[in-house]
């Protein structure tokens, strides 16, 4: 019997159950993929917002890995929020030493309600030795002005970044650009890793309920590479998986409400 495909997702938790690892792992289940997780820190969260948080040791995370990797064959995984310069180089080490399968880096550095889930000065950390083995890079427009030193105003200072992050070391990128200004349509620049670019437009969904989009795009792109489909069609397929959990809401909490993984 063929084994089924399992994943992996090296983040932080989401008490609330909106972002992070849960958000991973129900993405995961909804995509048929088996879900695992290196859990890298704790937050306490809600719908309103990030009310603490704190990081595991590093051995804890080291030791995590190693329980994955002695007993589980992880086909594809991600890395979301890394909290610190230490744990981003902790789980740089730990994707060197395991095969875990193509990487899907989700440079997660700030919460919508303006929390840092990663130290300032680990934002070289990330560039320097996370992006270099990433197969996918999945910053939002903040994330990749700030990984890539540019401004981004327009399409074309998009695509700047997007060559700026391929020079960087990731092989394939998607800005998402949710963050724009644009109030008809959410616009993503993908460029791969063969040079072909092209553009994922999906309608503006007036909503508040888009707590864990970033996550459980980079989710999906996981579980979808594990399965077997090329980065292109992972990341179309992500897309359009992240634009059905936002069109039917479930109303959960006060604030930004979680994605609805049953649409
Ligand atoms: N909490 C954790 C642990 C996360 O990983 C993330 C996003 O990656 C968030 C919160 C923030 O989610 P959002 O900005 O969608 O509210």
């Amino acid at each position: 019997m063929n084994e089924f495909p399992q994943v992996l997702t090296i983040a932080g938790t989401d008490s609330g159950g909106g972002a992070g690892v849960m958000a991973d792992l129900k993405t995961m289940q909804a995509r048929h993929v088996f879900g695992t997780a290196v859990v890298v820190a704790v937050t306490a969260q809600n719908t309103l917002g990030v009310q603490d948080f704190m990081a595991l040791p590093t051995k804890l995370v080291d030791e995590q890995c190693a329980s994955l990797a002695t007993d589980l064959k992880i086909l594809a995984c991600k890395t979301g929020m890394l909290a610190d310069a230490a744990h981003v180089h902790a789980v740089v080490e730990n994707l060197k030493r395991y095969d875990f399968g193509p990487l899907t880096v989700d440079p997660v550095m700030i919460a919508k309600g303006g929390a840092a889930l990663l130290a300032d000065d680990a934002i070289q950390t990330v560039r320097d030795e996370l992006i270099p083995l990433a197969t996918v890079v999945t910053p939002n427009l903040p994330e990749a002005e700030k990984l890539t030193g540019l401004t981004i105003t327009n399409n074309a200072t998009m695509v700047k970044a997007g060559h700026a992050l391929q020079t960087l070391g990731a092989n394939n990128v998607i800005i998402k650009g949710g963050h724009e200004a644009n109030p008809q349509t959410a616009n993503d620049f993908v460029l791969l890793a063969d040079g072909t670019a092209f553009w994922l437009s999906a309608p503006r969904v007036a909503t508040v309920r888009t707590h864990g989009t970033g996550d459980t795009l980079s989710a999906c792109i996981t579980a979808e590479l594990a399965k077997g489909q090329s980065v292109a069609s992972a990341i179309k397929t992500a897309k359009a998986y992240v634009a059905g959990t936002i069109q039917e809401t479930i109303q959960v909490g006060h604030g930004h409400g979680p994605l609805n993984h049953w649409a």
